[in-house]
């Protein structure tokens, strides 16, 4: 396993319309070992793989918080929304892409998700809190969509020119 390096918004690739994976090859079970790993040592608790400049529909998660659980590493190929709940829950979500920057984000509060696990088995699961949110947030990346494209133009705006500046300042260093 290896760690990749992940993009700081803005990138064109965070922008990017991820393209369906044909079929679970070693090089798609090498992304997801890599993801994961990247994902762990963030650390974080979702990453999709055009945040490692991978334009692909893959995706790892693992929101199991509690440090007494056993871990519930994830790897979802293609993943699909089958079903949103009409209830909504709101989160204060962040982004390994979009670093210390947080922001309330409504979304449904329960999910299905169709996927293609790396042993080639179709999955599908009924996903609620932290889970639904970070699968559908997840999902948005495959998609070229970032959580602060839900908020105001004004706050997002002031955002990406932090990132802008933190980019400007990670290249002098
Ligand atoms: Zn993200």
């Amino acid at each position: 396993m290896a760690k990749r390096p992940i993009l700081i918004h803005p990138d064109p690739r965070l922008k990017a319309v991820a393209e369906p994976v044909g079929a679970i090859t070693d090089e798609i079970r090498q992304l997801g070992a890599d993801m994961l790993e990247t994902m762990y040592d963030a650390p974080g608790i979702g990453l999709a793989a055009p945040q490692v400049g991978v334009l692909q529909r893959v995706l790892v998660m693992d929101c199991v918080k509690d440090e007494t659980q056993p871990p519930r590493p994830m790897v979802l190929v293609n993943p699909e929304i089958t079903w949103s709940s009409e209830e909504v829950s709101t989160y204060e979500e962040g982004c390994l892409s979009i670093p210390e920057q947080y922001a309330d984000v409504e979304r449904p509060a329960e999910v299905d998700v169709r996927w293609t696990a790396l042993d080639g088995s179709e999955q599908s699961e009924r996903f609620a809190g932290l889970w639904a949110t970070c699968v559908q947030h997840e999902i948005d990346h495959l998609n070229g969509r970032l959580f602060i494209d839900y908020l105001k133009p004004l706050r997002r705006q002031m955002i990406t020119r932090k990132m802008v500046k933190l980019k400007r300042e990670k290249a002098r260093a």
